[in-house]
């Protein structure tokens, strides 16, 4: 993997899931020093924040949390209220799945990088991802773009958010764990379940089946 921006410094978005520990992996890889930034925003199981936490003491890596409490204000849905039930479908790229937080990584950015500038930090790592889903518009690869011009407009600054995962399968992101050598430790010790199950997870909920068909998948090539 190339080392080009080694001399660099970044900040990942990190919620202790598979996508956002690959990400902080391959961050680590690329970048000379690396922060972390999780979003406490009333997640239905708090055991997010707490792997979160618990992978960036593991890594050494200085980690920030973020009180984001008011998301769940602003808009009732399943990820933070726990009267909601998660839907079980997949969602179909037409009708918001309601785990969708309205805003959120627009939000999250946004502070992740006002965090950063304070830092001399520039480069922000975000594990969004619009290959295997379509319901979260705030994941597509033209958004990001169009917050990265509006971010430099708006504090007069050069960033550049990195999106490692956005044209990757969930199998592609194994992979890509895989040749960081980290698999088994992304497997173990994230947290993606919306049922808050480490690991491996519930295995009936859209984030597990996403999750659990792309490491079957990758498995079945690798082998
Ligand atoms: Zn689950």
């Amino acid at each position: 993997m190339s080392k080009v921006l080694k001399e660099e410094k970044a900040i990942v978005v990190f919620s202790g899931g598979q996508d956002s520990t690959t990400c902080l992996f391959w961050a680590l890889e690329q970048f000379q020093e690396v922060v972390a930034v999780t979003f406490d925003y009333g997640q239905r199981h708090v055991k997010e924040i707490e792997c979160a936490k618990a992978i960036t003491k593991e890594l050494g890596v200085e980690h920030h949390i973020l009180d984001m409490a008011l998301l769940n204000q602003l808009a009732p849905n399943s990820l933070t209220r726990t009267d909601i039930e998660v839907d079980e479908e997949i969602p179909d790229g037409k009708t918001a799945p309601n785990s969708l937080v309205e805003g959120r990584n627009m939000l999250f950015l946004t502070f992740a990088a006002v965090l950063a500038k304070g830092k001399d930090i520039r480069h922000i790592v975000t594990g969004v991802c619009e290959t295997d889903f379509s319901g979260y518009p705030d994941c597509r690869d033209v958004f990001i773009k169009s917050l990265n011009v509006t971010l430099n407009l708006s504090m007069d600054y050069s960033y550049v958010i990195h999106t490692p995962l956005m044209w990757l399968t969930k199998a592609q992101t194994w992979e890509l764990a895989d040749k960081l050598g980290k698999l088994d430790y992304i497997r173990e010790k994230t947290l993606t379940c919306y049922n808050g199950v480490q690991g491996d997870g519930c295995g009936h909920c859209p984030a597990c089946t996403l999750r659990n068909r792309g490491l079957k998948e990758y498995l079945a090539i690798k082998s």
